[in-house]
């Protein structure tokens, strides 16, 4: 059985160090919005190509606080992918703000710059593109649409740390971008973790406060604020994993490569990298008319494959919208994708086994 994703390879791989980082904060038995959290802060900002991380308690953290720290709240409306993890609309709805959901691209599955265009109203105030799968959005068309009209972005980066666009890293973009450390995202921690990118001074500050009970400092308590801190023992996790991040890109891009060589003339949509983007791979999605056969019988074949995602969001049972004529490519990719394994510790003879199963399976489906 080869396994969609197997994170007890690489913690087999790094437990030395990964034991070590714990030992160094049991020591120091500081806990809370210490050394650990402030170095990675500084780590990742470089790696995002801006001045300011914030570490907050995860992704989904990430967002909620991003947006209200760009006062998003009620009689807005923010744009989002009507196709894309729950989180990247349910954020916007925890501030009291109205999602507007836009289709996606049918290759891609990014924000359609075009269908954005058309979803502005007086009251956008913010625009939400999702790297999904770690392919970048336009964020050229995104950014130009918004700085002309007054409109944030904010870029759900989770599935994308270390992708970029025309050469520039994603999350440097827009006005604020969130990271996930949920434990299969590319960069995983041993428990939930997330980060806010931005290199806006006001942002950055904002958020900082937000995420500590609004404090101004000595328990001066300026605002409404959460409870929603990186901790010191998955800060200094993720350190220790940080400095494998590249190889680790390097290998999910090189599985790519392999996929595609192997999977052409198939009748199956492959993923894609459309220049200038940079796609890091967080998953290998391929879509397929009759997705469900294709899945059961890689599974008879031994390969462990996933659905991400198989409800659009619109039509998640807590919006239960019928949305299928409004956003079509959304509906069909729900219906169609299936994402492959792709992690750096896949031997070369698991992905060849892979791509052969896939073969076999589309060829007893045709
Ligand atoms: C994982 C993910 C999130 C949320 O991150 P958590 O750390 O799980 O809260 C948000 N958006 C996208 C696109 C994600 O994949």
């Amino acid at each position: 059985m080869i396994p969609f994703v197997d994170l007890a390879r690489q913690h087999a791989a790094l437990k030395p160090a990964l034991m070590q980082s714990l030992e160094r904060v049991l020591d120091s038995s500081r806990f809370i919005l210490g050394e650990q959290g402030a170095a990675l802060e500084r780590e990742l900002a470089a790696v995002m190509g801006v001045r300011h991380g914030i570490g907050v308690a995860s992704g989904t953290d990430a967002l909620r606080l991003a947006l209200a720290a760009l006062r998003v709240g009620p009689g807005d409306e923010v744009i989002t992918p009507a196709f894309s993890f729950v989180a990247s609309t349910t954020t916007i709805v925890m501030t009291g703000a109205t999602p507007v959901f836009v289709d996606v691209d049918p290759a891609t599955y990014a924000l359609d710059p075009a269908a954005v265009e058309r979803a502005i109203t007086p009251r956008t105030r913010a625009v939400v593109p999702v790297h999904l799968y770690g392919h970048p959005a336009p964020m050229d068309a995104i950014v130009d649409l918004a700085r002309a009209r007054g409109i944030a972005v904010v870029e759900d980066a989770a599935q994308a740390i270390g992708a970029s666009y025309a050469g520039r890293p994603v999350g440097s973009w827009g006005d604020v971008a969130c990271l996930s450390f949920y434990p299969t995202k590319n960069l995983g921690a041993c428990g939930d973790g997330g980060m806010v990118v931005t290199d806006r001074d006001d942002l950055a500050e904002r958020v900082r406060r937000l995420r500590h009970h609004g404090d101004a400092g000595r328990y001066r308590h300026a605002e409404l604020g959460w409870c929603s801190r990186l901790d010191e023992m998955q800060a200094a996790l993720l350190h220790v994993k940080l400095a494998h991040l590249g190889a680790w890109t390097d290998r999910r891009r090189a599985i790519a490569g392999v996929y595609a060589a192997r999977l052409g003339g198939l009748p199956l949509g492959l993923a894609v990298e459309r220049a200038p983007a940079r796609h890091v791979y967080h998953l290998y999605t391929v879509r397929h008319p009759q997705r469900d056969a294709l899945q059961t019988m890689l599974a008879d074949l031994g390969i462990g494959t996933a659905v991400h995602y198989p409800i659009p969001v619109p039509a998640q049972p807590l919006f239960g919208i019928d949305g299928e004529r409004r956003w079509p490519e959304a509906w069909r990719a729900a219906r169609e994708v299936l994402s492959l394994p792709c992690f750096a510790e896949l031997t070369d003879g698991e992905v060849e086994r892979v791509a052969a199963a896939v073969r076999e399976a589309c060829a007893r489906l045709r």
